[in-house]
């Protein structure tokens, strides 16, 4: 076990991807861990189910004020990492407002507790690629000009212009992680990436035919979650407040994903396995992101190191473990 740092961290979205790996990581390093916990119908804590004996959860919700101020007040954090977002895109076409309450005023709500309860705290804002939508260069680095294309990119461009506004206006150490797209078996499986290695892993079992997908031409910097938290860590240890894209600099489109996936699997003829359905499709897509993340490696020593072909292996043979085979049967 890790010697104690004393210092405590608060993660909001901690029950999500991004949030269990920063719990797991904090905790190896000796910090006292926090996660806000909403309340659901249904606990949904299978991401941290390994953590409960070594983290707090603490109730509340982004859209709720005073459940932020008393959480913050409660834990009197040294770092506070907000995680906690409606994260998926097609969701904020069909979901805008709630998507604006939590993704951008959420994010206000949090700084302004830790304004009034804990000032003196590193703040975190996880912001997103899709802040650049309709990019307007390539590669995307912290100086590209935003152009949202979702309800979701238009939540992110606010949250990331408050955290920048309370910076400036009130000196507190408040920074952004421009992250690029970062996956993991942990994924949620209405990500495509997702989607893509449940789908192999079950049209390799017998347990489905196919797998429907919007468009395969999109293409993302697609990296391992794990390297993007620890990003954030460094980002908010670093000696003056800033922000920080977090990229692997390649892009690769959908298709590759799918094509390296079956591979993964023994299966060469994917194209029969694969339909294209348009209710998949949103209403304003963005076609083509890569990050430029030299800031993130001068600055504060960090590199993607996880390239396409074994993030997707990773995900294919979780996939495969958790639906019941060992991915070893599986290897080619
Ligand atoms: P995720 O798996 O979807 O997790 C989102 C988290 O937010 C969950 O813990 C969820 O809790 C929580 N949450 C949602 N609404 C909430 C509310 N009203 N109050 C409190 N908590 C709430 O997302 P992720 O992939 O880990 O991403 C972490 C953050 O990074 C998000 O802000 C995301 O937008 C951002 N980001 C992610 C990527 C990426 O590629 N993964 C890229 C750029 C930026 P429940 O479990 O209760 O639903």
């Amino acid at each position: 076990m890790a010697d104690s740092t004393g210092k405590r961290a608060l993660i909001t979205g901690v029950t999500g991807q991004d949030g269990s790996f920063l719990a797991e990581q904090l905790l190896a390093k000796g910090y006292e861990v926090y996660g806000l916990i909403r309340r659901l119908s249904t606990p949904n804590t299978r991401n941290i189910s390994h953590l409960l004996d070594r983290i707090h959860l603490v109730d509340g919700d982004l859209l709720d004020q005073a459940s932020l101020q008393t959480a913050v007040q409660a834990v009197e954090p040294d770092e506070v990492y907000n995680l906690a977002a409606q994260s998926f895109v097609g969701v904020s076409f069909t979901q805008p407002v709630v998507t604006a309450e939590v993704t951008a005023v959420g994010a206000l709500r949090l700084l302004e507790a830790v304004r009034t309860g804990a000032e003196d705290a590193h703040f975190f804002q996880a912001s997103s690629s899709e802040m650049f939508g309709k990019v307007q260069e390539s590669p995307q680095n912290e100086d590209t000009p935003f152009y949202p294309r979702s309800p979701y990119g238009v939540a992110k461009v606010y949250a990331y212009w408050a955290c920048v506004n309370y910076r400036e206006s009130y000196g507190m150490y408040a920074s952004n992680g421009v992250l690029f797209n970062h996956e993991s078996e942990r994924r949620g499986h209405e990500f495509v990436t997702r989607k893509i290695t449940d789908g192999v892993a079950r049209i390799k079992l017998g347990l489905a035919k196919k797998i429907a997908l919007g468009t395969l031409e999109t293409r993302r910097d697609w990296g391992y979650a794990p390297e993007y938290t620890d990003l954030m860590w460094r980002i908010l240890n670093a000696p003056t407040p800033g922000d920080y894209v977090g990229a692997t600099g390649e892009t690769h489109s959908v298709e590759e994903f799918v094509r390296l996936a079956f591979e993964r699997v023994g299966i060469t003829d994917w194209k029969s396995c694969v339909e294209l359905d348009p209710r998949f499709a949103r209403p304003a897509d963005v076609d083509h992101l890569c990050g430029d993340a030299r800031r993130a490696n001068e600055k504060l020593g960090w590199t993607a190191k996880t390239r396409l072909p074994e993030l997707v292996r990773i995900m294919v043979d979780r996939d495969l473990e958790l639906l019941g085979t060992s991915p070893r049967t599986h290897s080619n």
